[in-house]
C-alpha cells in the first residue's frame, strides 16, 4: 500500500469518527521500553522500566486496534530500539496500512536504518541543541555527532525526518541554531517544553518556563517560519504554547477518544502526561481494543504542550492550520535551505 493510500486510509477514518461522533483509535503511541542507554538530564523514564509487552503482544495490540480503525501507529520510549524486535514491529504496523513514526535518540538508529527505512513514514530523532552541548544534556559524548550522521544517512534514504527538542534552561537560546541545523538536513523541527516529571504534569513545568517565556519562544518559531525555516509545529500549536503554562484544558483534549497510548507494560492510557491520573485498563486482560474503548475520559489539568498530541487534537477539531501542516509535512520533506548558524 503507497503511502498516499495510507493516508487517504488515515483522513477517511478520521472523517468517519467525525461523523458520527464515535470514539475511535485513530493514533496510538506504544511506549516499547523506558529502558534507555542514555540518562538525558530532564528525563526520569529510565527509572520506570519494568515489565514489557512481548512482540507477539505488541503484534496482538497493532491487530485489534487495527481492525478497530486505528490509522497511525508511533513507536517511542524509553529507546525503542534497545527492542531487537521494533523494526519487526513498525514492518508489522506498515503491513495493516498503518502510517507509521518512530523516535529514537539516534545512537543505534543508524544499525536499522536499511531495514526501518520501507516502512517507516517519519523518523524522529531528539536534537536538544545545534552543536555539542546536545552531548551534556543527553550525558553521551559524541551523541551530538550521531544525530547529524543517522539524519543525512535517513534522508539518503528517502525517509521523512524530523528532530523533536526538548526545552528547557539548557537550550532556550539555540532555537533558531537548531531550526538552521534542521533546515540543512533537510529534517521537519519540533520543540516542546520539559516537564518536571515524563509522567504527569501536574508538578508542572521545567523552572525555566516563568510566565511569558513560552509566549516568547511561540513567537521565535512563528518569525522563523515566516523566514523559511522548517518549523513541524502547526499555527494552532503555537497558539496553545503561547499560552504556557496553562495551555487549555484536559477535560476538552481528545486524548482516550481518537488518541491513546500502550505503555511498555500493555496498561492502556490516554497519553502519558495523565498515566499517573485514573486507573487504567490492561489490553492483556481485556483485549486492546476493548481497553481503549473503556477509557476513562475525566482527565483533569492545564492541557500539555506534547507535540504530537496537540498536533493531533487539532486535527480532531479541523483545525485548518494543523491540517494543512500534516499535508504538508507528509507530502515530503522541507526544502533544504542554505542558512547560516553553527553546524
Ligand atoms: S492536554 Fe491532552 S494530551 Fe495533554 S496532558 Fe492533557 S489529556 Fe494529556
Amino acid at each position: 500500500m503507497t503511502r498516499v493510500s495510507r493516508m487517504l486510509g488515515a483522513a477517511a477514518r478520521l472523517a468517519w469518527a467525525r461523523t458520527i461522533g464515535a470514539a475511535l483509535p485513530y493514533s496510538v503511541t506504544f511506549i516499547l521500553t523506558h529502558r534507555c542507554n542514555f540518562r538525558c538530564t530532564y528525563c526520569n523514564a529510565p527509572a520506570a522500566a519494568g515489565t514489557e509487552l512481548t512482540t507477539a503482544q505488541v503484534r496482538r495490540a497493532l491487530d485489534e486496534l487495527a481492525a478497530s480503525g486505528l490509522g497511525r501507529a508511533s513507536f517511542s520510549g524509553g529507546e525503542p530500539l534497545l527492542r531487537a524486535d521494533a523494526v519487526g514491529l513498525v514492518k508489522h504496523a506498515h503491513s495493516l496500512g498503518l502510517l507509521t513514526s518512530l523516535n529514537s535518540n539516534g545512537w543505534l538508529t543508524g544499525r536499522d536504518l536499511d531495514r526501518l527505512a520501507p516502512y517507516l513514514d517519519m523518523l524522529v530523532v531528539s536534537l536538544d541543541a545545534a552543536n555539542s552541548a546536545h552531548d551534556e544534556v543527553r550525558r553521551q559524548p559524541g551523541s551530538f555527532e550521531r544525530v547529524l550522521e543517522v539524519l543525512t544517512a535517513a534522508r539518503a534514504r528517502g525517509l521523512a525526518t524530523a528532530t523533536i527538542s526538548v526545552l528547557g534552561a539548557w537550550n532556550l537560546d539555540q532555537v533558531e541554531d537548531i531550526l538552521s541545523l534542521a533546515a540543512r538536513l533537510g529534517a521537519w523541527a519540533y520543540f516542546q517544553p520539559a516537564y518536571i516529571d515524563c509522567f504527569d504534569h501536574l508538578p508542572g513545568l521545567d523552572p525555566a518556563f516563568a510566565p511569558g517565556v513560552l509566549a516568547q519562544v511561540a513567537e521565535r518559531l512563528r518569525v522563523a517560519r515566516a523566514a523559511g525555516l522548517p518549523v513541524g509545529a502547526s499555527g494552532g500549536y503555537l497558539e496553545r504554547l503561547a499560552r504556557g503554562p496553562r495551555f487549555g484544558s484536559c477535560e476538552e483534549c481528545h486524548a482516550g477518544r481518537y488518541f491513546a497510548t500502550v505503555m511498555p507494560d500493555g496498561t492502556m492510557v490516554p497519553c502519558h502526561l495523565a498515566s499517573r491520573q485514573t486507573p487504567a485498563p490492561n489490553g492483556l486482560e481485556s483485549g486492546f481494543a476493548h481497553a481503549f474503548f473503556a477509557l476513562r475520559r475525566d482527565k483533569f489539568g492545564p492541557g500539555c504542550a506534547i507535540s504530537p498530541y496537540q498536533e493531533t487534537d487539532l486535527l480532531f477539531r479541523l483545525d485548518a492550520r494543523a491540517i494543512s501542516a500534516a499535508m504538508r509535512r507528509l507530502a515530503g520533506p522541507p526544502a533544504r535551505a542554505a542558512v547560516g548558524g553553527p553546524r
